[in-house]
């Protein structure tokens, strides 16, 4: 019997919807190829939906996402005034416990590196820290954020970050701050310590947060698996898609134990929408991450192979990567190599 994959599919605002119709293109070659079908169910999701339903994620959508399997999200613009809705990616984080957001970052051939041959993973905790929203004015002009660390995410994450690390090289960082945030950090330490405990193969290193975005350029071949707290791996996987290529190429995937979003690192590029301009291959990866996660392996390898085919060629080359190609030429152009493979 063929499986069948239910995927709902927000296409979000600026770049949005044209980098998600890009990825939907590619999903359905490979789908033609493989031995599933997938079930695109569309969502209304963003800063677009504000005006409308007063909020940024309807409930429409939110009942929607909850009978799929799995997300795939489109970036979306955040209103940035205090009281506005908070960003979907962490709303949907928080609802649906998604608490790793693993961001792959590897050098593509003829993309414009730092160095060479790079491959390392930035595990990003999704669910507390300095994204816990929770901000309030003490009096005009004092202002305080929470930063929560716990334990039971702390174990969580830094868990889900060694067993990446057994199936890579065995290698993981954890990132912190713990010099001077000694209580909050503290807790974040003494979790992935007693995390190690059960992957005594893993070699561990343990770096500061400034030490770490400074070595990310200096020597960004010695990370594998990076593991750090919310803000921390935000700043550093934007770093290290700049280090690795492009913004353009930097996919990511928000994994809890039974759901799973993916999503493009970028964000909404506003002064873009509706140009055609933009590079749609980190939507495309974080496709081929959703069917990878989903079990279906072969169709998410077919995706990379296609991306890997097109980048090596290099004749269709966006902005981003000093070419004049057309986010949809970039779209057609791997959609061939999917069907030809
Ligand atoms: P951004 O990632 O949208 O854009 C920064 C710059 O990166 C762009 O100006 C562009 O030069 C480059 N870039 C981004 N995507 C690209 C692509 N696909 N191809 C080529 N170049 C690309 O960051 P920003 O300007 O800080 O944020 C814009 C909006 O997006 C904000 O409202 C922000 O809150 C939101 N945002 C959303 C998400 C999300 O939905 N998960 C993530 C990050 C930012």
């Amino acid at each position: 019997m063929v499986k069948t994959y239910k995927v709902a599919v927000l296409k979000g605002d600026g770049i949005g919807p044209e980098v998600t119709e890009a990825t939907v293109k590619v999903l359905e070659a490979v789908e033609q190829k493989a031995n599933f079908k997938l079930d695109l169910r569309y969502g209304e999701a963003g800063f677009h939906c504000i005006p409308r339903y007063g909020t940024n994620l309807p409930k429409e959508t939110l009942e929607l996402i909850k009978q799929t399997d799995a997300c795939l999200k489109g970036p979306m613009t955040t209103p940035e005034e205090p009281g506005a809705p908070p960003s979907v990616a962490v709303t949907l984080r928080k609802i649906f416990t998604l608490y790793a957001n693993v961001r792959p970052c590897k050098t593509y051939p003829n993309v414009e590196s730092l160095k060479p041959d790079l491959d390392f993973v930035v595990v990003r905790e999704n669910t507390e820290g300095l994204y816990s929203g929770d901000e309030s004015l003490l009096a005009p002009g004092v202002a305080v954020a929470l930063r929560i660390i716990t334990r039971e995410a702390s174990l969580r994450i830094a868990t889900f970050a060694f067993k990446l690390a057994m199936q890579r090289k065995k290698h993981l960082t954890y990132v912190h701050k713990g010099n001077i945030l000694r209580i909050t950090d503290g807790v974040f330490k003494d979790a992935v310590k007693e995390a190690q405990k059960n992957f005594p193969e893993v070699e561990v290193d343990d770096m500061h947060i400034d030490a770490a975005t400074m070595q990310l350029i200096k020597k960004p071949e010695a990370y594998d698996v990076i593991v750090t707290t919310n803000l921390f791996g935000d700043i550093l996987s934007d770093e290290a898609a700049q280090v690795t290529g492009s913004l353009g190429l930097a996919a990511g995937a928000n994994i809890g134990e039974k759901y799973g979003m993916f999503e493009p690192v970028h964000g909404s590029a506003p002064k873009y929408t509706g140009m055609n301009r933009v590079n749609p291959i980190a939507t495309i990866l974080a496709g081929a991450m959703m069917l990878d996660w989903l079990g279906e392996k072969d169709a998410a390898a077919k995706i990379e192979n296609a991306v890997v085919a097109v980048l090596k060629e290099g004749k269709v080359r966006t902005a981003d990567l000093n070419g004049t190609a057309t986010t949809s030429q970039m779209a057609d152009a791997v959609v061939t190599k999917v069907k030809a493979a």
